[in-house]
């Protein structure tokens, strides 16, 4: 069982204490962050994000409970401790970039190692080496005016990562930069995450980036009102994932992760339209498939109860539509067991071993149920997007994105219509490929 990097055991902080205008920033906050999790603390502005933050940093001491970082309380270190601290163990970046003006790019990311006496040409290499992995290589000898925005907020990573902190803090750290800066900014923190197995804690109030985080905490008045796994990724932490489906547009949006709430809505409204159900047939048809789901019913029965009479207990289907339905049914849940086997060897195994028969398998699958078919080139650069997608190495908009793209940019070239298909239905392999965590197994 693995320790959590960070605890905060009912930990408050109170500004202004024992004055009239006393504020309780952080109300109680109990956390266990793991190694190697992508955590956003989510919430309104003036929440308290930053001040929960702030406190993993070092430079506000909890005024009552206490927070704990890999054991250890960093309010009770040494100055030399916390300086070690606050440059080894943490790195943080910020929404205002505070690169010095006067010094060049290559100089603001090695400022620190200058600090601890490390040698120019061995600071020069390292600064060259982290500009050139965050794609601003061509920038050490500029002053920082020279960057945009979104190159000097990756410069910022570049320094924050100078002494390969374990923890990288990020405070709104694409608050201020356009769109697409703001996407190669995030996608960044994702790689060090994913790479370099860095603990992630970023501080957003903008729900587009949500779906990067392991975990979402959401903060109201200082307090933690709830914790959200994201059902993409690949759990570090113990999670109930019970507890997290309340409502039908939380299990749409765990179903449906990258739409917006109201596109979530009409999804659901076109469901119930489309399907011609009554809202009775439709839970009973989801109680059946839930069975099928976790094993519980045979293909047979699974017919039977959808051409039996409502009176009966059935959901009266008429015999061509529920034959349909229970063929699609068992394909999907079949070919997802690929899916599932495929990410048990990758857990068991070194992250690159890749099994060639189930990528190969889904890939005859996808083709199949898409009615398709691939030359040579195009059947590998569809196994590879499988392979990146059932990693967790890429996300669902990015296997859309490489079917459509053209066939000399690398993509697969399919139309729109064909790449939606193909994206849809791997999607339902990818959701019914997820392990049941809560069977206590
Ligand atoms: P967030 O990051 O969610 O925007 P903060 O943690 O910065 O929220 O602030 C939470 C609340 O605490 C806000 O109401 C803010 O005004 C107040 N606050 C923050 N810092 C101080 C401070 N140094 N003194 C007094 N109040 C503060």
């Amino acid at each position: 069982m693995i320790e959590p990097i960070i605890k905060m055991k009912n930990m408050s902080v109170i500004y202004n204490k024992g004055k009239e205008n006393e504020f309780r920033a952080s109300d109680g906050l109990n956390l266990e962050i793991y190694p190697g999790e992508y955590i956003i603390f989510f919430g309104p502005s003036g929440c308290g994000k930053s001040t929960a933050l702030y406190t993993i940093l070092g430079v506000l001491t909890p005024t009552e409970g206490e927070i704990l970082v890999k054991g250890e309380n960093p309010y009770e270190y040494t100055p030399q401790e916390l300086v070690h601290y606050q440059t080894s163990v943490i790195g943080i970046m910020y929404q205002a970039f505070y690169l010095i003006p006067s010094l060049t790019i290559a100089d603001n990311v090695t400022l620190p190692l200058i600090f601890q006496g490390i040698h120019p040409n061995i600071r020069k290499k390292r600064a060259q080496e982290l500009l050139d992995r965050f794609g601003v290589g061509s920038h050490g000898h500029k002053l920082p005016e020279a960057l945009s925005g979104g190159q000097t907020q990756r410069v910022s990573v570049a320094r924050a990562f100078v002494n390969d902190p374990e923890i990288l803090l990020a405070d709104e750290p694409v608050g201020n930069l356009d769109s697409i800066s703001a996407g190669q900014v995030m996608d960044t923190l994702d790689e060090i995450n994913r790479r370099d197995k860095k603990t992630i804690i970023l501080v957003t109030h903008d729900a587009k980036y949500l779906p990067y985080a392991h975990r979402v905490i959401y903060i109201k008045d200082g307090r933690v009102v709830r914790i959200v796994p994201n059902p993409e990724k690949k759990q570090i932490a113990r999670v109930d994932q019970q507890k997290t489906l309340v409502t039908e547009m939380e299990q749409l949006a765990k179903v449906h992760p990258y739409l917006s709430p109201s596109e979530l809505k009409v999804k659901s409204i076109i469901n119930f339209l489309t399907q011609g159900q009554t809202l009775e047939q439709l839970q009973r048809l989801e109680e059946c498939a839930k069975l099928m789901i976790d094993g519980m019913m045979q293909r047979e029965q699974f017919y039977q109860i959808l051409i039996d009479d409502l009176e009966k207990g059935g959901i009266g289907l008429p015999p061509t539509v529920a034959e349909d339905m229970t063929d699609k049914i068992c394909r999907v849940l079949d070919q997802s067991k690929d899916v599932r086997r495929y990410r048990r060897r990758l857990e068991r195994n070194n992250f690159f071993d890749t099994d060639r028969a189930l990528i190969n398998k889904l890939a005859k699958d996808l083709v199949d149920e898409c009615d398709c078919k691939l030359e040579p080139k195009i059947r590998t650069r569809l196994k590879d997007n499988i392979y990146n997608r059932v990693s967790g190495l890429s996300r669902p908009e990015d296997f859309y994105l490489r079917l459509v793209k053209s066939v000399e940019d690398d993509g697969l070239g399919f139309t729109k219509e064909l790449a939606e298909k193909m994206a849809t239905y791997f999607e339902k392999l990818l959701i019914q490929g997820l392990e049941a965590e809560d069977k206590g197994h």
